[in-house]
């Protein structure tokens, strides 16, 4: 035992998909302080890392591939003994044809702690991904997990194919591509008819996932042909007839598309979620950053003489949260809200105040601010005084109209719109290697913001061949006048009216190209 206090978490990372690593891995990698990962773990997980976490990449370490293991071995070693907490992360289960035997037996013999945190191996999460039952209660009862990485031609083979090929129901091969030919013949040579189904599933439980079905008698010749690379895991058996039935992942409308979003974060979430729900790998970059007025004067002024205010009217959850920021800021609470009424712009902004204890007197039917003036005007407002916290870039409509309706009106900047800094990294990267397929703008500022992220000629570059969503007509116009051509336009100005656009879209590619 060290008494340094290394110590080393061996993570299954999962089979790509990266909710699917578990909550004992997310949490021991959050530990580490420095992560040796694998090629098959998904990067994204390394975002959970201590957050100076050294990250190497193992495929980097040592040169030909059987020193390559020896070396990880001794960097894992070596770290520990320099006191760190190390995680190292492999794809699907440390266990499953990982080597995280030889890891554990090198950490053993150096006498360093180490803990085991399993992970759903690669034939479970693709055989799921797939719509693909292992065992089935009326097909099969058992299931074998086999290398195909074994030179196929070699005298002795360690498989006991003749076994393998009767004894076994569901036979899974990893790093079987390459010897797919080998691996069917073998398989027929020794009893199991040639019509036996096959699923290849290449990049499983990934946005990229493909899957090839066929028999053991053309599965070799179909993959060559259709030139089916690694990583891929290859089922064997008569369980792969239920994927016509129980597919469900890469049949979703927008399995496979990258789709750009660039809401603010705050606002980013329902929007992500619906386009996930259908299958699309969603890219958030928010083009818009809402931070605290540049002088909160104004607003703790008005705060400050809240008893003297008839109405006030919230247009949006930002107003919100700001208000209150301010109003905790200034050592109050709800109370000092109890003489105004309420007036909420939408069902969302109702709930936002609802999450405060407060339940708005009026929610105007229409979402804009020509529904707020609507509600009002049948109203006494003479003489009434009316709180309108606003963003810096708020039409002027509220104030002006009520004001003309007799109120006096006071409208201090409750939040700002800024430019984010950057666009992050990896969405530049993704734009760049072509992995999304639309992007969407929900207001004309977020046309205007990346194109200012971006610069204007990569903007246009980059935007070059990716379908454009405005979500009505004035975000439409802004996109034109920066040169995009818009193929989605919803009816509706909603986000999820945008999104049923989206799959249509979609749709009718797909049906046009199959023409
Ligand atoms: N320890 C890993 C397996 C490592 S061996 C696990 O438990 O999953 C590497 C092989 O795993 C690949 O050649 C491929 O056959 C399989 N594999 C890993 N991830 C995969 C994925 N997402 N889809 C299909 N096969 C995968």
């Amino acid at each position: 035992m060290t008494s340094n206090n290394g110590y080393v978490y061996l993570i299954g990372a999962g089979p790509g998909d990266p909710g699917l690593i578990t909550v004992r891995g997310l949490n021991c990698l959050s530990r580490a302080e420095v992560v040796i990962y694998d090629y098959l773990a998904n990067d994204s997980l390394l975002s959970h890392a201590g957050k100076n976490a050294e990250l190497i990449y193992a495929g980097k370490i040592g040169g030909a591939h059987n020193h390559e293991q020896s070396q990880i071995n001794n960097l894992l070693v070596q770290k520990a003994l320099d006191g760190k907490v190390v995680a190292r992360l492999k794809g699907g289960d440390p266990f499953v044809f990982g080597r995280g035997g030889e890891e554990c037996e090198a950490l053993k013999a150096a006498g360093i702690p180490f803990e085991i945190v399993p992970g759903v191996t690669a034939a479970l999460g693709a055989a799921a991904y797939a719509g693909i039952p292992l065992t089935h209660r009326d097909i099969t009862t058992s299931v074998a997990l086999v290398t195909g990485h074994e030179h196929p031609a070699k005298e002795n083979s360690e498989i006991d194919w003749q076994r393998l090929s009767l004894g076994s129901g569901t036979v899974v091969f990893y790093m079987g591509v390459k010897n797919l030919q080998q691996i069917t013949t073998n398989m027929i040579d020794h009893g199991r008819p040639p019509e036996t189904p096959v699923a290849l599933v290449r990049w499983g439980t990934r946005p990229e996932q493909e899957v090839l079905i066929g028999t053991l008698a053309d599965i070799a010749a179909k993959a060559r042909k259709a030139g089916f690379k690694a990583p891929a895991i290859t089922i064997v058996g008569e369980v792969v007839r239920m994927r016509d039935k129980l597919r469900w992942f890469d049949s979703r409308p927008l399995f496979g598309k990258g789709v750009l979003v660039t809401r603010a974060t705050d606002q980013a979430g329902e929007f992500t979620a619906l386009l996930e729900e259908l299958g699309a790998t969603v890219w958030e970059c928010p083009t818009i950053q809402i931070v605290a007025p540049e002088s909160t004067v104004a607003i703790d002024t008005a705060i400050a003489e809240l008893a003297t205010f008839s109405w006030v009217i919230f247009t949006s959850i930002n107003t919100v949260q700001h208000f209150f920021t301010r109003l905790h800021a200034l050592g109050l609470d709800s109370r000092a809200l109890g003489s105004c009424k309420i007036c909420a712009v939408g069902p969302k902004t109702a709930a936002a105040i609802a999450q405060h204890g407060i339940t708005p007197d009026m929610i105007p039917q229409s979402y804009k601010a020509e529904g707020v003036i609507e509600a009002f005007h049948s109203m006494e407002l003479a003489g009434k005084r009316i709180l309108y916290p606003k963003a810096d870039r708020a039409r002027d409509l509220i104030p002006k109209a009520l004001g003309e309706m007799g109120a006096e009106v006071t409208d201090p900047v409750a939040y700002r719109n800024i430019l984010p800094e950057d666009v992050p990294p990896a969405i530049l990267q993704a734009l760049e290697e072509r992995k999304i397929q639309c992007v969407t703008f929900t207001s004309s500022s977020t046309v205007d913001n990346l194109a200012k992220l971006l610069g204007e000629n990569r903007f246009l570059h980059l935007l070059e061949g990716v379908a454009v969503a405005a979500i009505g007509p004035i975000t439409s116009k802004t996109c034109q006048e920066m040169g995009l051509k818009v193929a989605i336009e919803p009816s509706q100005y909603t986000i999820a009216t945008m999104t049923d656009e989206i799959v249509r879209y979609f749709s009718s590619l797909h049906s046009n190209e199959e023409k």
